[in-house]
């Protein structure tokens, strides 16, 4: 181990730590639990005051190196931040000192590209060095397939395998992943999202397919959190006034809470967080559990037209609790309770029906001429429920997260608004091109068989 390299630690503590590389290259850590650093590295006052003239993969590479640091050279990684962030980040300004940043400017469209692009190219630098080779396995509820299938996609080293639950999606999202087509199989299942992370779980767990390689790229990888902490600094840096005591208040529509997670882990790095407004669609299992201390997963998830954030049990909670000093298993038993009033004083969390997502839409186009999506909406909900209970501060930063490019929605759009949201040019020829996928039952023997005739 070289001086100042950072080892990640499983959440269920029956796992040895172990370097960046093995948790990128592992996924889910041998007990089960979810890889953490051991440390949370620190930014000064002064480093992130130094980025507000920074392009964004400077920002990247200064982040990531934090992590980083003795297992990658840097010349390496700021080739990688370079080549994964060649998209742009707009801040939509809306009234007042309230912005939405818009992380749908990636090739599928969805935040999810910024974890997804960075991850596979730092699976690809690791493998290139030790000739290695991997099965990924994803299950998606809409956009992380997308975001994997192509950051992977045409990797000589790597396979991808994702899941999709077959009515869970649209029919723009189902595209993006089977018309991809080379080392991407996509496979629909006829159940939900939380059937198809089960059976990838048990995929992991089963010892019989050890030789396949198997490694995850869902939003419990290590690889896609680290991503995820860098556009929160970037809106900082960018929206900042000056005075050096200023904090910011994000909005963030939540679902596994990886992005959340990112968002929490920036905050620990020194990143001037007053308040996360954490943002949920009718899967309000967080919100209950803010409010009242107890966790109780909700199955089966509930189907909210924010699909991808249809989520009654988020992966990523056992990082979020260990933030807080608690311990929770990967099923959501807590054996050690986090602290419940730093996690109020950090995060306001609250949870939005459906029928005020599509209001929101409307809202806020026909106030501010805002286009958002069902999951930005709930995040933009969930900041105006903030303002209303706490109070709206005309000086205050307050930045909403839009995590997907209206576009990839224009059924609710156009029932909504009447009109059709413009294609940005990542959508544009998805409709000529050719999909191929399988159909499995909900059936963890089907999907062995399948996996160990397949690889
Ligand atoms: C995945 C996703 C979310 C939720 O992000 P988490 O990190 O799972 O909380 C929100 N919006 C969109 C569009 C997504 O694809």
């Amino acid at each position: 181990m070289q001086n100042g390299q950072i080892l990640f630690r499983s959440t269920n503590l029956r796992a040895p730590a172990v370097s960046f590389e093995q948790a990128l290259l592992k996924g889910i850590a041998p007990d089960g639990g979810l890889y953490m650093p051991e440390e949370i590295p620190r930014l000064t006052q002064d480093e992130i005051r130094e980025f507000s003239d920074a392009k964004y993969h400077e920002i990247a590479y200064a982040v990531g190196r934090k992590f980083l640091a003795g297992e990658i050279p840097d010349e390496d990684l700021q080739r990688i931040v370079i080549d994964a962030y060649n998209y742009n980040v707009p801040l939509e300004h809306v009234y007042d000192r309230k912005y939405v940043m818009r992380l749908d400017r990636g090739p599928t469209a969805s935040f999810k590209d910024f974890a997804a692009r960075m991850m596979g190219r730092l699976m690809q630098f690791f493998l290139n060095r030790n000739n290695g080779k991997l099965l990924i396995l994803t299950a998606t509820s809409g956009d992380t397939g997308s975001a994997i299938a192509n950051a992977f996609y045409g990797l000589d080293n790597v396979k991808v395998v994702v899941l999709f639950p077959e009515k869970e999606v649209t029919a723009r999202q189902r595209k993006q992943m089977t018309t991809l087509g080379k080392n991407v199989t996509i496979i629909a299942l006829d159940g939900k999202f939380d059937d198809c992370q089960a059976l990838v779980k048990q995929a992991f767990a089963d010892s019989e397919l050890e030789n396949l390689n198997l490694s995850s790229a869902n939003s419990i990888n290590i690889g896609r959190l680290v991503p995820q902490t860098m556009y929160y600094f970037y809106s900082f840096a960018e929206l900042r006034s000056g005075d050096p005591s200023e904090k910011v208040v994000f909005s963030v529509p939540s679902g596994n809470f990886g992005d959340l997670c990112g968002g929490l882990i920036a905050l620990n790095m020194g990143l001037p967080v007053s308040k996360f407004v954490v943002a949920t669609n009718e899967n309000d299992e967080y919100p209950k559990f803010v409010k009242s201390g107890f966790y109780e997963k909700l199955v089966p998830s509930l189907n909210c037209i924010s699909s991808a954030m249809n989520v009654g049990h988020p992966s990523n909670i056992p990082r979020l609790v260990q933030l807080y000093g608690g311990n929770m298993d990967e099923h959501g038993a807590i054996s050690s309770a986090p602290d419940l009033d730093r996690i109020r004083k950090d995060m306001y969390a609250i949870s939005i029906t459906d029928a005020e997502t599509e209001a929101m839409i409307s809202s806020a186009y026909k106030k501010y001429g805002l286009l958002l999506e069902p999951h930005g909406s709930v995040g933009w909900a969930g900041l105006q429920h903030y303002l209303r209970d706490e109070g709206d501060d005309i000086d205050q930063l307050y930045i909403s997260l839009e995590t997907a490019h209206p576009a990839k929605f224009p059924e609710k759009i156009r029932e909504i608004l009447s009109f059709d949201p413009e294609l940005p040019p990542s959508l544009q020829g998805l409709e000529e091109k050719e999909e191929s996928y399988e159909h499995l039952p909900t059936d963890y023997k089907a999907f062995k068989d399948f996996l160990r005739d397949n690889y």
